[in-house]
């Protein structure tokens, strides 16, 4: 096909490790709901053990860097949290086609959130971007057990049923952080693998 990562294999001469030109430039988008807890996720992928980070943004929180080694390679993502399904579906928003990753938050103790992170997924799945980028349904405040309105094996079956990937997270006891960011890398990584193939 003519599809082109849009990011992707870019160079950055900000990369920490050396070796700018080895760097990958991943642009990710963080969607969902008010209060699902996007900004605690990507406040989390700051502190993480697997990364340099590097608050590109300082007083404003529009955008966050982080540069992270998997596997030997060097990956730079550039997180943003604020966009809602109102700017994904907005045609005068360009910004929001360009990305490798798409991570889709709503929070199980709340099933408004959740129907929110379904339209979302479906306005992903209209536009291709499940079969070409990375997508992952992400179930956050998994600590809150006894406030739990959205069921595991449920969202899993919508996570199927959109092609997409899933995870539940905790970002306010830390629990699954650190393996979402790893699951980005690697589902963008498997997409560009599908795509040349
Ligand atoms: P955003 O609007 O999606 O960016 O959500 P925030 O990150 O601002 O979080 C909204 C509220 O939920 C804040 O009070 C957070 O402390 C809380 N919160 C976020 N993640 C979790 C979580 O995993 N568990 C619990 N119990 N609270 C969380
Ligand atoms: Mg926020």
């Amino acid at each position: 096909s003519s599809y082109t990562y849009p990011s992707c294999i870019s160079t950055d001469t900000s990369c920490l490790f050396g070796q700018e030109d080895r760097c990958t430039h991943l642009k990710v988008l963080v969607l969902g709901a008010v209060g699902v807890g996007k900004s605690s996720i990507v406040t989390q992928f700051m502190s993480s053990e697997y990364m340099n980070t590097y608050d590109v943004s300082q007083d404003d929180e529009l955008e966050k860097t982080i540069f992270l080694l998997l596997d030997g390679e060097e990956y730079e993502l550039t997180l943003f949290d604020y966009h809602t399904l109102a700017t994904l579906t907005d045609p005068e928003e360009d910004s929001m086609g360009s990305a490798d990753a798409y991570v889709v938050v709503y929070s199980m103790t709340d099933r408004g959130t959740f129907e929110i992170a379904m339209d979302i997924l479906f306005v992903l799945r209209e536009r291709g971007y499940t079969a070409t980028r990375a997508v992952i349904l992400v179930g956050n405040k998994s600590d809150l057990v006894r406030s739990r309105t959205v069921s595991t094996n449920e969202a899993k079956t919508i996570a199927i049923s959109y092609e997409c990937n899933f995870m539940e997270t905790s970002a306010a006891i830390n629990h699954k952080t650190d393996d979402l960011l790893v699951r980005i890398v690697s589902q963008v990584r498997l997409k560009i693998q599908q795509l040349k193939d």
